[in-house]
């Protein structure tokens, strides 16, 4: 085994992930020696509140998180703190003193990324970021590296945990939004305030950071569209199962041709997929992200999401690499963006639709309906009539057509006399036509 220095590490916050990072660090130092070709030392961590008890020595507990990364026996910086301030800052400070930055944080990854990557490439350091993405899943890195001579097309994924567990309960047991929310607060799977999760803004984040390394340009998370979870129903999850789908948060970056040349589409919503579709069957908390590329075809990463140890893991995948790199005097692929594709409005973006609609109980109605699709050149792929009287129902599904044309066919329906209500609007996604 060569020798070299020992590696120092700063672990700046010591919560779900960064207690397990340090764990692993301190329990698998000898491995940890080997594969880097020298010591991994922890300098310190820092926290909000060094007086709190916690599973380490104390002497390496600081509340002085800019003094730590300042330190000339430091040489990598691991960012576990969340947020955007003073994460910044500090990942930032790191980068221009010639240290390199591994971080799980992607609410900050998904906006600085262009900024934090200048700062590690002028400074010939590494700014590794794969925890950001579903947690223990390796997919920043096969992006980046495993998949660097194809063309990637299309990545579709769950890639939040939280969402996927409130649509899979809501599936199985028939239960409401709001009890399931409620249940998975208390079972630890939501956080105090869900509104990151349920509303898109954690999965349009991760989009953000996805399109950007498969699509090599620069897309950050305002980029993203977004849609959450909180006006989905049980009963849009009983009438998917009637056209054989079910209902999942999901998050799209793909390569679309528009009338102005090639774009990136960037977007987040739930949406029907068919239940054959690989990512039909990833339930509860886990994550899965399909990558399609135009040779190696189609590829799934499964796995767990979220978590303490499963995130460390990828964390620690990051040091190590960072550190390896440190010892052979190596760097690690650089942020890409030479194709700097533009990244399209969702209206540009082809889409399918199913809408839900209570109308009226009288002769002609699917007729005027179905009128007000054509008149936009949105094709009709099936429909659906349930009920009578008060509780006539028409489901319709169309096959692809503008977001705009669907949008705005939507808008005509619900200016309709004879459409009391239309009661659900999902798009529909993994079908071919
Ligand atoms: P967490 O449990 O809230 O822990 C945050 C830690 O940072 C705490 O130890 C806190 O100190 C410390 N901290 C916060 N602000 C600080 C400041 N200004 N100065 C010093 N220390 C500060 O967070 P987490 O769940 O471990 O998540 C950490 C990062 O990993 C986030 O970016 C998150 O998005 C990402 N991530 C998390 C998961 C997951 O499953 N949890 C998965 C993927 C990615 P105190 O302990 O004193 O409060």
């Amino acid at each position: 085994m060569m020798r070299s220095r020992p590696i120092g590490v700063a672990v700046l916050g010591m919560g779900n992930v960064g207690t397990e990072v340090v764990r692993i660090l301190l329990e698998n130092s000898a491995d940890l020696q080997s594969r880097v070709g020298a010591p991994l030392e922890l300098r310190g961590v820092a926290v909000r509140d060094a007086s709190r008890p916690r599973p380490i020595d104390p002497g390496l507990l600081t509340e002085d998180a800019a003094e730590l990364v300042a330190r000339d026996d430091v040489d990598l910086v691991v960012e576990l703190m969340g947020g955007i301030y003073p994460a910044r800052d500090l990942i930032g400070t790191a980068l221009k003193s010639g240290k390199s930055v591994v971080t799980a944080n992607k609410a900050l990854i998904a906006v600085y990324t262009g900024e934090l990557s200048t700062a590690a490439a002028e400074n010939g350091v590494d700014l590794y970021y794969e925890a950001a993405v579903a947690g223990a899943i390796p997919v920043v890195r096969p992006l980046t590296q495993s998949l660097a001579g194809d063309t990637v097309q299309r990545v579709a994924g769950i890639v939040n945990g939280t969402t996927n567990y409130i649509l899979s309960a809501m599936d199985e047991t028939g239960a409401d939004y709001d009890d399931v929310l409620a249940e998975a607060g208390r079972l630890g799977y939501a956080e105090a305030d869900p509104t990151a999760d349920v509303e898109g803004y954690d999965a349009a984040s991760k989009a953000a950071i996805l399109a950007s390394i498969a699509f090599h340009s620069r897309v950050t998370a305002s980029d993203v569209y977004r849609e959450g979870i909180s006006r989905i129903t049980s009963d849009d999850l009983e009438d998917a199962k009637k056209f054989d789908c079910t209902v999942k948060l999901l998050s799209i970056c793909e390569r679309i041709r528009t009338d102005d040349g090639e774009r990136i589409s960037a977007r987040v919503y739930p949406a029907l997929i068919p239940l054959e579709h690989p990512l039909a069957t990833v339930n509860g908390a886990f994550n899965a992200v399909v990558v399609e590329a135009e040779n190696a075809g189609r590829l799934m990463f499964y796995g767990q999401g979220a978590g303490g140890a499963p995130t460390a893991s990828a964390v620690l995948g990051d040091l190590v690499m960072a550190a390896r790199n440190r010892v052979f005097h190596g760097r690690g692929p650089l942020e890409s963006t030479y194709a700097s594709l533009p990244v399209a409005p969702i209206d540009d973006v082809p889409t399918r639709y199913y809408v839900s609609m209570k109308v009226a109980d009288r002769a002609g109605v699917l007729q005027q309906v179905a009128g007000e699709f054509s008149k936009r050149n949105v094709s009709i792929a099936a429909v659906r009539q349930e009920g009578a009287g008060a509780g006539a129902r028409l489901i319709v599904v169309t096959h692809r057509a503008s977001d705009r044309a669907q949008s705005e066919t939507v808008a005509a329906l619900e200016e309709m006399d004879s459409v009391i209500k239309v009661s659900s609007v999902l798009r529909l996604e993994g079908t071919d036509d």
